[in-house]
């Protein structure tokens, strides 16, 4: 893959900004150096990623997004991380893979997807699912890139009102760019599919995090997917981990937790829609922001 010529003039993600990453960065903050902020098995996402073992995840610093409310923004909009090439990026997948994580997880890959494909190319077969575990914010043909590379797909599916995704993310395009996005992803790796072990080993689970005073936006966007989406084609997982902070103190509306009453009818709405995925528990918000998950919607 020709990294320098894709960097010259960025348009991996929606923004196309067009930056010259070989010598400055664009509206993601990243240059052509791969910067990450931690390496390591994660227990807390969905259970059938997770499993025993934990999910051997990458953090990518950058990010294309620029959402108020990110429990990241130290990484994603703040500038933590350290540089790697794409040889020790590939040193710490494989020394991932033999800690004995179930998947390798890359969190928001987007702006490094053809660095990651070249370091994954240098592993060979690792012998494990590999997971990208994105924003949602995607453009078709950088997906594309990963095609034979990815397995499973964690793409956020954030806002359904483009007043909302402009405000607190930037970008009033999100929801269609979102649902094209998903669509891409079930072309490129199917329905989902478990092991015997219950883990799971191709598929798309597509998240939601409920925010508050935004429950009739939550409650479209499960009726948008029922009608795009067949219940067997996704999985999806409802996030009620919300907890403000970064800039969403600027923001009344959204400067608070969710109510009983929120999360109830969200989670009626996800009941109907026949997707098969997972609930988090409403009390995950008060746990340090570490997701606890129900199995049944
Ligand atoms: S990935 Fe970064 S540099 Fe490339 S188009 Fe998007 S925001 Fe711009």
């Amino acid at each position: 893959m020709d990294i320098e010529n894709l960097m010259s003039r960025c348009t991996l993600c929606p923004r196309e900004c067009g930056a010259d990453r070989n010598s400055g960065s664009g509206f993601c903050g990243e240059g052509r150096t791969v910067r990450i902020a931690r390496a390591a098995p994660h227990m807390w996402e969905e259970p059938c990623i997770s499993g025993e073992r934990g999910s051997g995840t990458v953090f990518f610093s950058g990010c294309t997004l620029k959402c108020v409310f990110c429990q990241n923004h130290e990484i994603s909009q703040e500038g933590k991380g350290f540089g790697v090439t794409e040889e020790r990026l590939a040193e710490i997948f494989t020394e991932l893979r033999d800690s004995g994580v179930h998947n390798l997880n890359m969190v928001t890959p987007t702006h490094f997807i053809p660095q990651i494909v070249t370091a994954l190319e240098l592993c060979g077969d690792l012998g494990i699912p590999t997971v990208f575990n994105m924003s949602g914010y995607e453009k078709p043909e950088t997906l594309e890139m990963l095609r034979g590379k990815a397995d499973i797909f964690l793409p956020d599916l954030k806002y359904f009102d483009s007043g909302a995704s402009a405000k607190y993310s930037g970008a009033e395009d999100y929801f269609e760019r979102a649902m094209g996005a998903v669509e891409k992803m079930v072309e490129m790796v199917g329905e989902p599919v478990f092991g015997e072990d219950g883990l799971m080993k191709r598929g798309v689970i597509v998240r939601h995090m409920i925010l508050p005073n935004h429950r009739h936006d939550s409650i479209a966007l499960m009726e948008k997917l029922a009608e795009r989406f067949s219940s067997e084609a996704i999985m999806v997982s409802l996030m009620c981990q919300y907890t403000p902070v970064y800039r969403a103190r600027e923001f009344r509306e959204i400067d608070r937790r969710l109510s009983a009453f929120e999360y109830r009818t969200v989670a009626e709405a996800f009941g109907k829609t026949g997707f098969g995925g997972y609930l988090q528990h409403r009390e995950s918000a008060d746990e340090g922001f570490i997701p606890e998950f129900y199995t049944e919607p």
